[in-house]
């Protein structure tokens, strides 16, 4: 299945950025849309991803962790239950069906749904091209087109769909260094670590990634201490009770979206415990018992340091000194360490930084904010009347579920349909003299 059929002098009618599920999703409710559509209505659409394949968060996939969302909100349920993308249709093809319904869980493996992302991904490969890192996106032809040049090359079109995910957040002063990790790239950099028995692991934060990260420090090196330092007093459990999971509802968008700035921050700031510095109940447990079966046993190398938090790191080719201040006594305890993980969040991608010149036209709120139409467009000046879409970082208008994947199936339906709209107004002529540069064809 393809979502383009480029001919020489084309234009897109979209070329999206990154291609993780946002814009996988995205290529997928176009091809449905195209096959479905008169051919004079077909979307036109190329993906550009900087990875060299298909990949999502390869750095976490732990074997034993757990999705934080039901199979369900996969690429195309909420969308389109009859979709052949779906999951179950995954599972079906991989012959693991009648065996997932008897796992009785709704929250598969999430090195499992990674297989099912490339198995969807592989399946619209034609769309996609690996390998094409977007550095700026420029308008053309008096604002009607854009111009994305990744690399050498130059792709001309209607609307940009921009999906370029998150990126790690270390606190101010912390750089990543050779044993000063994010755990973003936790598997890549235990994969390069060569020391035989290390001695102690530090892991900040105190979410879920956090604790994912003792979980897998502390079976991984059965040698090692791991200290887990937050300022909390413990793990916080993630609010995915019935009434609050419809946070991540289609509904809870519209509702957000016309609600005043102040009830907005209110919701937000009622249900951020469904998604932010929590765990999971289970993995809590889990750490628990374990801590708790050491403590039996005497030889306690799972230490919660609590109500805690590093005051300073000082990083050697072969470990780092960190600092310890136990928040209540103000008490400092130098602690050394093979290695320390800050799993102390992300931050979405500086999207206008991408966008480089397009990025001048979009406009913001008094808060500096993007300020982005229900349907994903970002408003901008009238100038600029190509598309830029946002998938993620959008919060602020769409609510929470703007930066997971509760959103994605659903969200690209309503991108098509904008899309769709848009595509049915004529092109303004283009005088030859403004095409800027040879136009590659992919
Ligand atoms: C470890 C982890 C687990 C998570 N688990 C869940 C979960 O269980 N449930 C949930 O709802 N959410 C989860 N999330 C949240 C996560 O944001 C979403 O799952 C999802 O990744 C969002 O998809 P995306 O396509 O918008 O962004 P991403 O998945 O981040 O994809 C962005 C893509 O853009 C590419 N890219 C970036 N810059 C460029 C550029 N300049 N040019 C070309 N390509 C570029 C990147 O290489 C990447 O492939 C998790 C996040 C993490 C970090």
């Amino acid at each position: 299945m393809e979502a383009t059929n480029m001919q020489e002098n084309d234009v897109y009618d979209l070329v999206g950025i990154g291609f993780g599920p946002s814009n996988l999703a995205l290529a997928i409710a176009i091809a449905e849309h195209n096959d479905r559509c008169a051919p004079g209505e077909r979307l036109r659409a190329v993906f550009l991803e900087k990875q060299d394949d298909f990949g999502w968060h390869r750095g976490m996939l732990f074997e034993d962790a757990t999705m934080q969302v039901s199979f369900l909100k996969d690429l195309v349920t909420m969308r389109n239950p009859a979709s052949d993308f779906s999951f179950v249709s995954y599972l079906h093809a991989q012959g693991r069906l009648a065996d997932f319904i008897n796992y009785k869980s709704m929250y598969p493996l999430r090195v499992e749904f990674h297989d099912y992302l490339r198995w969807a991904a592989g399946r619209m490969k034609d769309s996609v091209r690996y390998g094409h890192a977007v550095t700026d996106v420029t308008p053309v032809d008096g604002g009607a087109l854009l111009d994305v040049t990744a690399g050498a090359r130059t792709f001309r079109t209607r609307n940009v769909s921009v999906a370029v995910g998150l990126e790690s957040s270390l606190p101010p002063g912390v750089a990543p260094a050779e044993r000063v990790w994010h755990n973003l790239d936790i598997l890549h950099r235990a994969a390069a670590f060569e020391v035989a028995e290390p001695r102690r692991f530090i892991v900040v934060g105190a979410g879920q990634s956090a604790a994912e990260s003792v979980s897998f420090l502390h079976e991984r090196y059965p040698t090692a201490e791991v200290c887990s330092v937050f300022s909390r007093y413990g793990y916080s459990p993630a609010d995915d009770s019935n009434f609050v999971n419809g946070i991540f509802d289609p509904g809870a968008v519209d509702l957000y979206f016309d609600a005043p700035d102040d009830v907005k921050r209110m919701l937000f700031d009622y249900h951020r415990g469904t998604n932010y510095s929590v765990v999971d109940r289970d993995l809590i447990e889990d750490l628990y018992r374990r801590a708790y079966r050491e403590k039996v046993l005497g030889r306690e190398r799972l230490r919660m340091l609590n109500a805690s938090q590093v005051t300073s790191v000082q990083a050697r080719p072969d470990g780092v000194t960190a600092v310890v201040e136990h928040l209540p006594t103000g008490e400092r305890t130098p602690l050394e360490a093979d290695a320390i993980v800050y799993a102390t969040g992300y931050r979405p991608v500086d999207v206008t930084r991408l966008l480089g010149t397009a990025g001048a036209h979009c406009r913001r709120d008094d808060q500096n904010l993007l300020r982005v139409e229900r349907d994903y467009r970002v408003v901008t000046d009238p100038d600029l009347r190509a598309g830029i879409y946002l998938q993620g970082g959008t919060e602020h208008v769409h609510g929470i579920t703007s930066t997971l994947l509760s959103a994605v199936a659903v969200r690209s339906g309503e991108i098509v349909a904008s899309l769709a709209a848009a595509s049915r107004e004529p092109l303004p002529p283009r005088p030859l003299a403004m095409i800027s540069g040879p136009l590659i064809r992919t």
